[in-house]
């Protein structure tokens, strides 16, 4: 079913409430391909219920961000939620949503600081405020998120942790093309060189984890190695490479001594992409 109306969608929920089920919650900008669909499938699988939100937000988007050039298809994303097995398709209008007196913000500080947070200024204070305001209206159970999105894992989790929300969050694996680039909605801006280019990302983190499978352990010598491999693509500007703690996403420069995430912000042409890993280390 798709819904529009916030009333509507707190109806269904409360029905379903009242029938003991439990919901599952998906938030999305829609554009969806394998990588949403498999956060949906993995909800359809551990709840009664699941919520799918289609929403492009504005508040996360930097003024000369894609906001308006974002692709939107509510038809094509409303046929993959439906055979999915997707209950409930929620796709408010942004005046719905924000009032237009609206003065509340939800700032998580320290972790929005680094990454995308320094450089992409009050992107994440949109990403929270919008989940928040989802997590209010749907009160899901369980929430689920991409890993793609590292730091946006981190960030909702500490959010659900700090304002007491009862959701468990749930993150989920990257998926990626045959040929290892990650899949996201923005891989459609690409041209057909660009999207050639693009293969240096996973490229490069493949490189990063062999590098580190023979016994690296200097951050700062595996850095160096990743930015000399993607300066190697003329197609590609490095945004940020870095090597941070998985849990609290501060810098390592020394010596790696536990699990590590490898996050990448490379612009390919016009089109920044994200990619990451995590190395899991005994
Ligand atoms: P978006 O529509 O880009 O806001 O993404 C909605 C959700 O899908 C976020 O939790 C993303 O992390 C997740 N997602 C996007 N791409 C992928 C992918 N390739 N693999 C797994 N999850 C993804």
């Amino acid at each position: 079913m798709l819904v529009e109306s916030i009333k509507e969608v707190r109806n269904i929920i409360k029905q379903w409430r009242s029938e003991g089920l439990s919901v599952g919650f998906v938030p999305t900008m829609g554009a969806l391909h394998d990588g949403h669909q498999s956060l949906m499938e993995r909800a359809v699988l551990e709840n009664d219920r699941v919520v799918t939100s289609v929403f492009v937000n504005p508040t996360q988007f930097g003024p000369n961000e894609d906001f308006e050039a974002y692709p939107r298809d509510i038809n094509k994303d409303y046929e993959v939620c439906k055979k999915v097995g997707v209950h409930v398709v929620f796709t408010p209008q942004a005046e719905t949503l924000y009032f237009p007196d609206k003065s509340t913000t939800v700032h998580i500080s320290g972790l929005t600081d680094v990454l995308c947070g320094s450089k992409r200024p009050g992107h994440f204070d949109g990403v929270c405020l919008v989940v928040s305001k989802f997590f209010n209206i749907i009160q899901p159970d369980k929430a689920y998120f991409g890993q793609k999105d590292a730091q946006q894992v981190a960030v909702i989790k500490r959010m659900v942790q700090d304002l007491n929300f009862d959701i468990e969050v749930v993150p989920c694996p990257i998926v990626r093309e045959p040929d290892g680039l990650a899949k996201s909605s923005r891989n459609l801006y690409l041209s057909h060189e660009e999207r050639k280019a693009a293969l240096v990302l996973s490229r490069s983190l493949e490189m990063a984890k062999g590098i580190l499978d023979k016994g690296e352990r200097n951050a700062s010598i595996l850095k160096a190695a990743m930015l000399s491999c993607i300066i190697q693509e003329p197609m590609a500007k490095i945004d940020y490479v870095e090597v941070v703690d998985s849990e609290d996403l501060h810098s390592i420069n020394g010596e790696i001594t536990r699990s590590v995430l490898i996050p990448i912000a490379v612009y390919i042409g016009k089109t920044r992409l994200i990619d990451n890993i995590i190395y899991e280390i005994s």
